[in-house]
């Protein structure tokens, strides 16, 4: 008898000749994630993935802990795998059912059994009758119920035979570095991590950009920073953050243009610099937590001006939702605790008192034109600092 973890993916299936390259990938990325966990083998077969330990001390829970926060997995299950023979797999069957039973109260049950292996002597409703009647027997606490149980005991059997009751579901998406690169604005706030979160969900590769005004914004908010990208690493496969100091030209900007127009005209540097970034990079589009209408900068005119910044695809993910429902995924993905810790952020401190809502692109051009724009984006440049977390 042996611990295992069966691993399932479902949207890879659709890839038809590229499947083969999205399951590789998938099984490198779970390698990748369980590499410090010992002597461990990462086996495809049949559309499936196992997880196998030589290891007796092998910690399964913590191992799982870690695959459902890999892209591309839709569930994974802890496995008992056994021989393909009748009585050992009816022996373990009360196993199972007893370490299930003593950390649960459960009254009812069924059994759903699959033959993969025609050559087994009874086929799929004999199991389920015949191991269903095994269990009753060993537990008279114990009832079938074949609509609602309060566990089911899933019997595979195939060249050998799993056992297993739990289907614990997965981050889905697909694979990590099968869908290109993309660049983040990343702030401290709660909308671009789950921004980012959201393309990476995708495949995507992901590298972030955060803009801090020292000392207009503090070491703290830049930790902040670096906290919600580690976050995102965490699901991302790793991530590349640059931090941008920013403070010289938002100065400029306060200085040289009409106060209203201050937002419109940093967001713009912002992309800009982003897209330089992006561009050495080789990401392939920009990424930002925008939603229409939460804000005067993220009004569809305010976008409109913001996008002519730049020529890379500005990808928004967030933008036909609402703000509870962001906060319900930033919840969930963890990011929501550290996006709200109260530090400043750099666009609340240099805010006009009435920022634009329908900013002119013709206007902005124009304000524009007195910012010594190549020089403001190459200090910046050279300025900036890159961590790999
Ligand atoms: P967030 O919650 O992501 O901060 P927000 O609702 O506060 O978003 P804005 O401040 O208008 O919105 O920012 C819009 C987007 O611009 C952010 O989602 C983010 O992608 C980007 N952004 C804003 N400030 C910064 C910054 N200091 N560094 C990097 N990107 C930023
Ligand atoms: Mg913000």
């Amino acid at each position: 008898m042996e611990n295992i973890i069966l691993i399932r993916y479902e949207e890879i299936f659709l890839k038809g000749l590229n499947k083969n390259i999205f399951e590789n990938r998938l099984v490198d990325n779970i390698k990748r994630k369980l590499s410090n966990m010992g002597n461990i083998r990462v086996r495809k077969s049949q559309s499936r993935i196992y997880v196998e330990s030589g290891n007796s001390d092998f910690d399964v829970e913590e191992a799982i802990i870690r695959l459902r926060k890999i892209f591309g997995i839709a569930s994974v299950s802890p496995v008992v795998k056994v021989p393909s023979d009748y009585e050992v797999i009816k022996d373990t069957a009360i196993k199972v059912v007893g370490d299930l039973l003593e950390k649960n109260s459960y009254e009812t049950f069924k059994v759903e059994a699959r033959r993969g292996d025609k050559n087994f002597p009874l086929n799929s409703p004999q199991i389920c009758a015949e191991i269903g009647a095994h269990v009753l027997r060993n537990f008279p606490r114990l009832k079938v119920n074949v609509h609602y149980p309060d566990f089911i005991l899933y019997i595979e059997v195939r060249e050998e035979t799993y056992l297993y009751s739990q289907i614990i579901p997965g981050a889905r998406g697909l694979p990590t570095g099968t869908g290109g690169r993309a660049t983040l604005l990343l702030s401290g706030g709660i909308d671009s991590p789950v921004a980012g979160w959201m393309i990476a969900k995708r495949g995507v590769d992901m590298e972030a950009v955060y803009f801090h005004s020292y000392p207009y914004t503090s070491d703290r908010a830049r930790d902040k920073v670096i906290k919600l990208a580690e976050k995102i690493s965490e699901w991302s496969m790793g991530i590349r953050l640059h931090i941008v100091p920013f403070t010289e030209i938002q100065l400029e900007i306060n200085q040289k243009c009409p106060h209203e127009y201050l937002t419109i005209i940093m967001r713009r540097y912002m992309m800009k610099i982003a897209q330089r970034i992006a561009e050495k990079n080789g990401s392939l589009a920009l990424v930002t937590g925008e939603a229409i209408g939460q804000v005067a900068s993220q009004t569809m005119e305010s976008m409109l001006v913001t996008n002519h910044a730049v020529s890379l695809p500005v990808y928004r993910p967030l933008i036909g939702m609402d703000k509870n429902e962001v906060i319900e995924i930033a919840r969930k993905i963890d990011t929501f605790d550290t996006s709200i810790l109260p530090y400043e952020d750099c666009c609340t401190v240099f805010v006009a008192k009435h920022p634009v809502t329908k900013p002119s692109l013709s206007k902005t051009l124009e304000y524009e034109k007195v910012l010594d724009e190549e020089r403001l984006i190459n200090e910046a440049l050279s300025n900036t600092e890159t961590l790999n977390l």
